[in-house]
């Protein structure tokens, strides 16, 4: 939290509340005493990959790898919240502005320490409080990773034509399946912690890091602008941030999709990027959370032993099912867009979601298989 000085009060309540969400077995990933050797090698490493970022001299990048530089306001306070999150909120407070949506009370960014991958927030009548931190920025890190290798196979093997079949996005994953794999790899790893925090190092070709640099911004700007419109509505609704049944949670959820989806294609406005202005980012989100989820359900279901390792269910609580939230984001884009771009939307948006479906379906093949497998070399 740079720009906001803190008065001692909220930095003890922001501290009272990441410690409550903080589950004890990943309590050293948000200790910063052990960022110092993490950040010399981050530090390193990047010089020699990015050097780049160094001559940028962009104050929020320079922080990330010098721990000594970040604001620590409470101790679970990490260098690299500011770095990931401070400029997603800083373009969702520009959009909100521009839609004349603003929030009255001050927005305060602090980092989160629930390691699931949804940000979270905590509208109050004063300033409002947005947690956001590892568990989104790895998760949406690497899920992109991940369908930017799969997006970017298509085109050379199918040329210039469009996927119309799942016929088609198989035949992508034959001739490279770098993309699935890594798909399938994190929907495991998903299963057994509940978050992608520790997933390990990927490496990604040169050239496909811009794709990815976009889809990773469009989705951290929608889960900021998700976060961002409940702290609207409770400034419209104060009732809204108090006990609702569950129906009322889920309308609720659905007006912070629609609100977000606004803020994200605003920000798409001005950075003139079509992945942010018809909801890719989301679409993304809820589709690989289905896959994660589903994956986890497959596993906990099973009979093998081994593999039914965690069966407590992460659940998304008082979200809508995935399903749902996709037709509603499918909807709203159709609804929002110009009529005479309407048709490029949806086809567009159409298509990424055809083969997000069949990434889903893949994955839970293939772990349905290696459960049978498992199954079966057990009984014999
Ligand atoms: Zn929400």
């Amino acid at each position: 939290m740079p720009d906001e000085i803190l008065c001692d009060d909220q930095r003890r309540y922001i501290e009272y509340l990441q410690e409550k969400m903080l589950d004890p077995l990943w309590i050293a990933v948000f200790e910063q005493s052990r960022w110092a050797d993490w950040s010399a090698y981050l530090v390193k490493r990047a010089e020699r990959l990015y050097p780049e970022i160094f001559e940028s001299k962009d104050p929020n990048v320079l922080a990330l790898f010098d721990p000594k530089k970040a604001p620590y306001d409470t101790k679970f306070e990490l260098p690299t919240t500011i770095a990931d999150f401070g400029s997603r909120l800083a373009d969702v407070k520009r959009a909100a502005d521009l839609l004349g949506i603003k929030t009255n009370g001050n927005i305060l960014l602090a980092t989160s320490t629930d390691i699931s991958p949804s940000p979270s927030s905590l509208p109050t009548t004063g300033d409002h409080l947005i947690f956001a931190g590892l568990g989104t920025s790895l998760y949406c890190n690497y899920w992109s990773k991940a369908i930017t290798a799969i997006v970017t196979a298509i085109q050379p093997v199918l040329g210039l034509d469009r996927v119309l079949v799942s016929a088609d996005i198989r035949r992508v994953f034959e001739a490279d399946p770098s993309g699935i794999i890594l798909a399938a790899r994190l929907a495991l790893y998903y299963a057994h912690f509940g978050t992608i925090i520790g997933f390990g190092e990927v490496n990604e070709p040169i050239n496909k890091t811009g794709y990815r640099v976009l889809l990773l911004r469009a989705m951290e700007i929608f889960a900021v602008a998700h976060e961002y419109a409940h702290c609207v509505v409770g400034e419209k609704l104060p009732h809204s941030s108090g006990q609702l049944d569950s129906s009322e949670s889920i309308d609720l959820e659905n007006l912070c999709d629609e609100i977000g989806l606004l803020l994200s294609r605003e920000v798409g406005n001005f950075y003139e990027d079509y992945l942010l202005f018809v909801g890719i980012g989301p679409l993304i989100f809820f589709r690989t959370m289905q896959i994660c989820e589903d994956v986890r359900e497959q596993i906990a279901c099973s009979e093998s032993h081994e593999l039914s390792f965690n069966k407590r269910r992460i659940s998304s609580g008082s979200h809508p099912v995935t399903e749902s939230r996709v037709e509603a984001l499918k909807n709203q884009i159709y609804l929002k867009t110009a009529v005479e771009q309407r048709e490029n939307a949806t086809l567009f948006v159409e298509e990424y979601d055809r083969i997000l479906i069949e990434v889903l379906r893949e994955v839970k093949e293939s772990v349905s298989s290696m459960l049978n497998d498992k199954n079966s070399s057990s009984s014999s």
